[in-house]
């Protein structure tokens, strides 16, 4: 019957919504996650901490829009599509670079950027187009660190090192945000 079949795939859609995955995954475990890409593998939240970076197509992956798909499906799809499979955002930064999709596991759970439902946003600038235009700040921050670095080296004076700490916590500070799949998209 068409009509349940309808009805089955807005339920399945309305559960791959999970625009706050740290609560979701961490409190109520999702059951019955299907990826709506192939409609078929089971998403499994990996609970142990994997220190691998290739996920399988089980693991679940989330866009911006807070949408939730196979990671191996997902990363498919965005080299042929621009947009969510799901409610057809536009998965790429202003510069037109891709947004990769970002798994879920409890090695990343805690580091999620926040979703754009939930009041997070996706930053004009891919993080290598932000450090190659200057408008990630370092740049100038980068170059002060060196030079009070060098003027250690060359005067062995030990305030300089102070001076390289303070900028390495700027540098830190201001890159913090923008580590791929850290905080941010
Ligand atoms: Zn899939
Ligand atoms: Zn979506
Ligand atoms: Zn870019």
């Amino acid at each position: 019957m068409p009509h349940q079949v309808a009805r089955f795939d807005q339920e399945s859609h309305a559960r791959c919504f999970i625009p706050c995955p740290r609560l979701t995954f961490l409190i109520h475990k999702p059951d019955n996650l299907v990826c709506q890409i192939c409609q078929e593998t089971r998403l499994t939240f990996a609970s142990h901490r994997n220190t691998t970076t290739e996920w399988a197509d089980n693991t679940p992956a989330i866009l911006p829009c807070g949408h939730v798909f196979g990671f191996r499906c997902l990363e498919r799809w965005l080299q042929i599509s621009n947009t969510c499979a799901i409610c057809r955002l536009a998965i790429r930064y202003e510069c037109g670079h891709r947004i990769p999709p970002v798994a879920i596991t409890a090695g990343t759970v805690l580091f999620l950027p926040r979703t754009i439902p939930y009041g997070g946003t996706i930053p004009s600038k891919c993080t290598q187009c932000s450090i190659t235009t200057g408008n990630l700040a370092p740049v100038d921050l980068v170059e002060g660190w060196a030079r009070a670095r060098r003027l250690y080296v060359e005067t062995g004076e030990k305030e300089w090192i102070d001076v390289c700490i303070i900028h390495l916590n700027r540098i830190e500070a201001a890159l913090r945000d923008r580590l791929p799949g850290c905080f941010s998209w």
